[in-house]
């Protein structure tokens, strides 16, 4: 399927959010305890003689806790900021859907690429948009490695896309040596399996050669031997949106909460009853844990394809001719047409595999040139794979120790 018109590309992928969404909820509820039972808790381990003591304690389990619940919420309010974002692109504007600036729209004459920047503020990246001053508008922040990389690329092609507007765009490189010219005025044509084709300059047809149809032809079968990546590509494009992944996060976060106020609630149930020990603390400490951990895990994977979108579209993407039409993002040849509704097209002068439907992106880095789409496929599969694993793992140990629970209960 070729896409034409609108692109839609993360701007915050959601994975410095959904770490910091772990981390408060894994700290606020066991604080919240720890406060409001904090009286129960110091009898509990000094005994009623010493009565001092035992008030040393209290208050020291109420500072303690309020710290930890002033940080959990600290930590809840960053990872709202950072919930998931897109921008979608086209010809005329760059629009924000999702994410603290949704349904934000800047024309492109009004973006000053000058005046965007992406920078490191006391170990956070943040990419904004103004004079550099305090009231600059932050589009996105992050503390994760990956996210950055793409709000790196983000900004380059911003920057990108907006000097071509004005027309202050670096001259195209010259067509590959080799390159099929038309035979009246000189323009690169792209290739097709036929006997001649037509120049969308001039309309003049010239002949294809004889080498050439034949590379078209062995380029389409080994592109038909790929259909699972082409199809790979293909899901990858049309994901869901930053904001189906933020409503993903916040369902997660309820579930996350939900374990612990079970295990919580079966605390009060066994301190009822005066039959906690040890080793069912143990049980319903992990039970909460092993959820949150789960659920982490599992959210991470999905995450992975937005990273991917983000790689798949700023190094794989195909790049535009002066007309428009797609060119290889390596050697700037016109592309031919692909093979079916396959998103993906062989560059026939070099070989370069490309990704038609992103052309609006700009400012490719060079140095991913050489990333070919299995690669591109084999890091999201390898990004999936570990965080699966480990979700899998916690969501035994979660079981196990809710079989425990109703066992114990
Ligand atoms: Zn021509
Ligand atoms: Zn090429």
């Amino acid at each position: 399927m070729i896409r034409t018109g609108r692109v839609r590309l993360p701007l915050q992928v959601g994975t410095s959010a959904l770490m910091l969404l772990a981390k408060a909820l894994a700290m606020l509820v066991p604080s919240f305890v720890l406060v409001m039972l904090a009286p129960i808790l110091a009898l509990a381990i000094v005994g009623t003689r010493n009565v001092g003591l035992a008030q040393v304690f209290q208050y020291a389990f109420w500072i303690g806790g309020s710290v930890a619940i002033g940080r959990a919420l600290r930590l809840l309010g960053a990872a709202y900021r950072r919930r998931p974002s897109d921008v979608l692109l086209d010809g005329e504007s760059v629009r924000f859907d999702g994410g603290r600036h949704h349904g934000f729209e800047l024309g492109w004459r009004d973006v000053q690429p000058a005046t965007w920047s992406l920078a490191e503020v006391k170990g956070v990246h943040v990419l904004a948009t103004g004079s550099g001053s305090e009231t600059d508008l932050v589009l996105a922040e992050t503390h994760a490695a990956t996210e950055r990389r793409s709000l790196g690329d983000l900004l380059t092609s911003i920057r990108a896309i907006a000097r071509a507007k004005v027309g202050d765009e670096p001259a195209p490189p010259p067509p590959p040596p080799g390159v099929l010219l038309c035979a009246r005025c000189g323009a690169p044509l792209a290739p097709e399996d036929g006997a001649a084709v037509a120049c969308v300059y001039c309309h003049f047809a010239t002949a294809v050669p004889d080498v050439l149809r034949a590379r078209i032809r062995t380029g389409r079968e080994e592109a038909a031997r790929r259909t699972a990546s082409a199809e790979a590509v293909t899901r990858l494009l049309d994901q869901r949106s930053a904001p189906s992944a933020a409503r993903l996060l916040v369902s997660a976060s309820v579930v996350m909460l939900g374990s612990w106020l079970v295990s919580f609630g079966a605390v009060f149930v066994n301190l009822w009853n005066g039959d906690l020990d040890v080793e069912r603390s143990v049980v319903l400490l992990a039970f909460p844990l092993a959820v949150v951990l789960a659920l982490f895990c599992a959210i991470r994977a999905l995450l992975a394809n937005r990273s991917a979108l983000s790689l798949v579209a700023f190094h794989l993407g195909a790049g535009a001719t002066a007309r428009g039409t797609p060119a290889c993002r390596r050697c700037a040849g016109p592309l031919g047409a692909p093979s079916g509704a396959s998103p993906v097209v062989g560059c026939v002068y070099c070989g370069t595999e490309n990704v038609l439907g992103l052309e609006i992106v700009r400012g490719r880095s060079v140095e991913e040139e050489h990333l070919t789409i299995e690669a591109a496929l084999a890091r999201r599969r390898a990004d999936r794979a570990g965080a699966w694993a480990l979700a899998g793992a916690a969501a035994v140990l979660g079981a196990v120790a809710a079989i425990l629970l109703a066992g114990g209960a």
